[in-house]
């Protein structure tokens, strides 16, 4: 019989090789990935895959993000414990319950109701920090729990989140993949009512959609 494999030193393996290795240096960050169990978030034909250095198919035509991709997008977003995080595209649930344990509450939606259904269920065997998900189009944010520290866009936007940055708190920083030309993460920060904008890497995310679907 094949040994079992341990999946706490995979993590470790995971996060000395594809993030420290790559200037992920944030320790909140790095300790929330050896937190979280992604072989739980990934199909279990792939379990014993998990900590690869690979974004991997959850259905549905969607993906669970590469922990490189999303390690530097959590890190890049600078979020303090009191923060309150807005998620747009749970997917897996993955990215959520990290975040979950950097920031005080976070709100996540999901338009693939199927998928929001898994993640609920597989984010109830994890031991993560306040998560609310609701199945629903994200793309205009979830106005009742406006404004947010920090809001997170895990697939890619055509065009500027006009309605995402009205609902940042003054303060506040939004990290995005853009497609304008090529795809590239966008951080905005917003300070004094004023949008500042920068580039910060070129990225490939699965794409932003309107309405929410089965
Ligand atoms: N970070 C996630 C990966 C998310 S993939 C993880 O680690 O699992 C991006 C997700 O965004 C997909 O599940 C897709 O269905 C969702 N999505 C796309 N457009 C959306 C929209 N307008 N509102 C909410 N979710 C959306």
């Amino acid at each position: 019989m094949a040994a079992a494999i341990d999946y706490r030193i995979a993590r470790k393996r995971m996060v000395v090789e594809q993030l420290r290795s790559r200037e992920i240096d944030d320790e909140r960050v790095l300790g929330a990935f050896l937190d979280i169990p992604r072989h739980l978030f990934v199909d279990p034909a792939v379990r014993a895959r998990a900590y690869e250095d690979s974004s991997f198919p959850i259905g549905y035509e969607q993906t669970i993000s590469q922990p490189y991709t999303i390690a530097f997008m959590l890190q890049s977003m600078e979020i303090e414990s009191r923060h309150r995080v807005l998620e747009i595209g749970t997917g897996s649930g993955y990215q959520s319950a990290l975040l979950s344990l950097l920031a005080k509450e976070v709100y996540t939606i999901e338009r693939i109701t199927t998928l929001a259904r898994k993640a609920e269920e597989t984010l109830r065997k994890v031991k993560t920090g306040k998560i609310r998900l609701k199945a629903g189009d994200g793309s205009e944010g979830w106005k009742s729990y406006a404004p947010f520290d920090r809001i997170i866009v895990a697939a890619v936007m055509r065009e500027r989140p006009l309605a995402l940055l009205d609902q940042l708190c003054d303060g506040g920083k939004l990290i995005a993949p853009l497609a304008a030309g090529t795809e590239c993460l966008v951080l905005y920060s917003r300070e004094r009512g004023l949008i500042q904008e920068k580039r910060l890497q070129k990225c490939a995310f699965v794409p932003l959609k309107k309405g929410l679907a089965r």
